[in-house]
């Protein structure tokens, strides 16, 4: 049984994470009026993932007049793929005009929270001391814990090492020997950069990714000015962005019309920009378009051609002093960059999360991370994920998805704070697993690769199966039925 809390007007909510989620749900927070909560950072400064990689060459491959909160549009992108500087500048702007920052706690890590049964609230453990909070949001993001390989040798390496999501701007490349591990969306913004500079680049490749072009375009004075004065332009622009990933890019991940269209742009763009036969054959990937996250850069191929750079598939062996022991021998380097992702299954980890009944969520998640609706977990009251499980998209902006899952949130806070502390039931919890069973049997993610979007047993607990509309529908309003109220 939950026991009620003390009734109160606003309840008190602690959001853990200052990135695209925290902040998106701080700002609805201030639009209704309710100024109870305390952001929680664990860096240095707000913006998320866009405070955290900051290597060269860093951007946004979807355009940022959707890849934006709709609430908070902005004409002043000086390109339709503009960089990380400009992006955390958004952020940052957003923080600043809705007066977030007196609320955020930088450099303040979330070590566990914990539900109390007998007040109906969440304590809440922070390297700043503990605090008590009605609601916690976690807003923790996928893509925020880097993910190390596991190669041997690693720690003997002589030169430099990073993470790409660590990028050491103290080490200069230029004139150096560089290994790059890995070669998903992030390497293939940075590589072109660290090509034009280091002596050499080995780029070692342990499957190849599809790859289509991105149509950057410069925003220049006039179409921002236009885009300004015209609301209705800069709606529409978004508009057509988000129904191209709808209805063109989505089919294409679900067997639908566009999977050969899309799969005959990427064959086409690797032949236009890669004219050697054999290093075209290695690029090509043997599973279908989207099954892993598809890299949507025009620049990295050609990065490739380059005379001072190799593309190795022979496997690695072990990390050596000197550099890269592949299978086929030495590949000397004087520093190596670890483009190889992030631990995106371990949602909420490291943060210890105990609900009712002393209910470990890490252990509840074991065989795989899930959540009703993405957002709440049953024996959690209370407790709200944004951008949780299965929620991530491969065609679409995930800032969408945010916006949906915080306007849910919000329609939750009138009821716990009318009937105390909510909680999705397992009935509900049930239904929405063999929902989304059924709905991603039809989508390429299982289709034979390897890929951030599974987890190590192989289920996909990261991607949402529908299309962005279909998930703003079923997250529209909260549905009471779904839960169980502690009054
Ligand atoms: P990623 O897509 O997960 O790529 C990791 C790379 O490391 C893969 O090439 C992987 O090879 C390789 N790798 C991992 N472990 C390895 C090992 N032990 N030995 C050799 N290679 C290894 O990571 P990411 O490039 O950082 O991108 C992650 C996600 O961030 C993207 O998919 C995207 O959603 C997001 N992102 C978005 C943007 C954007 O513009 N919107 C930009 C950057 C990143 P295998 O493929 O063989 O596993």
């Amino acid at each position: 049984m939950l026991t009620s809390p003390r009734t109160r007007v606003s309840p008190k909510i602690a959001i853990i994470g200052a990135g695209f989620g925290g902040l998106c749900m701080a700002i609805q927070l201030e639009r209704a009026g309710i100024h109870s909560y305390t952001i929680f950072e664990k860096g240095s400064g707000v913006g998320g993932t866009w405070r955290d990689n900051t290597y060269p060459g860093a951007g946004c491959d979807i355009p940022s007049h959707l890849y934006s909160f709709s609430f908070e549009r902005y004409s002043s992108w000086t390109r339709r793929y503009p960089g990380q500087p400009e992006i955390l500048g958004y952020l940052e702007g957003c923080a600043d005009s809705y007066g977030l920052r007196s609320k955020t706690r930088l450099n303040t890590m979330v070590t566990a929270a914990e539900f109390d049964e007998t007040s109906g609230r969440w304590r809440v453990r922070t390297t700043a001391g503990d605090e008590m909070f009605d609601v916690v949001v976690s807003a923790m993001g996928q893509l925020n814990r880097p993910h190390l390989p596991d190669i041997p040798g690693m720690s003997s390496f002589a030169g430099a090492a990073f993470h790409s999501a660590r990028w050491d701007h103290s080490r200069d490349l230029t004139g150096r020997r560089v290994a790059v591990i890995g070669n998903g969306s992030s390497a293939a913004q940075f590589i072109p950069k660290v090509a034009e500079v280091a002596a050499h680049l080995d780029v070692f490749q342990r499957t190849p990714n599809w790859v289509v072009p991105k149509p950057d375009a410069v925003f220049g004075a006039r179409t921002r000015a236009a885009l300004h004065r015209l609301p209705l332009l800069q709606r529409a622009y978004r508009e057509w962005v988000f129904h191209y990933g709808e209805n063109t890019l989505y089919p294409a991940l679900a067997g639908g019309w566009s999977a050969d269209l899309v799969r005959r742009r990427a064959l086409e763009h690797l032949h236009a920009q890669v004219q050697d036969p054999e290093l075209r054959a290695r690029l090509t990937p043997g599973y279908p378009l989207g099954c892993k996250r598809v890299v949507i850069d025009s620049d990295f191929y050609p990065a490739l051609t380059r005379p001072d750079v190799d593309v190795v598939t022979d496997p690695i062996a072990r990390i050596v002093p000197e550099g890269v022991r592949t299978v086929a021998g030495l590949r000397e380097a004087d520093v190596i960059v670890y483009a190889t992702g992030f631990r995106t299954s371990e949602f909420l980890a490291p943060v210890r999360i105990v609900g009712r009944g002393g209910r470990v969520l890490s252990e509840e998640w074991k065989d795989g991370a899930e959540a009703y609706l993405g957002i709440a977990v049953p024996r959690f009251p209370n407790l709200f994920l944004l951008y949780g499980p299965n929620t991530n998209l491969g065609h679409n902006s995930i800032v969408f998805m945010i916006e949906c899952q915080v306007r849910y949130v919000m329609g939750c806070l009138p009821h716990l704070t009318a009937r105390g502390p909510m909680e999705v039931r397992p009935e509900a919890m049930d239904t929405w697993r063999r929902s989304l069973e059924r709905a991603m049997g039809r989508m390429v993610w299982q289709a034979g690769c390897a890929s951030w979007y599974k987890n190590d047993s192989g289920r996909v607990t990261n991607n949402w199966p529908g299309t962005a509309s279909l998930y703003r529908r079923i997250t529209r309003t909260p549905r009471p039925r779904a839960f169980r109220f502690a009054r």
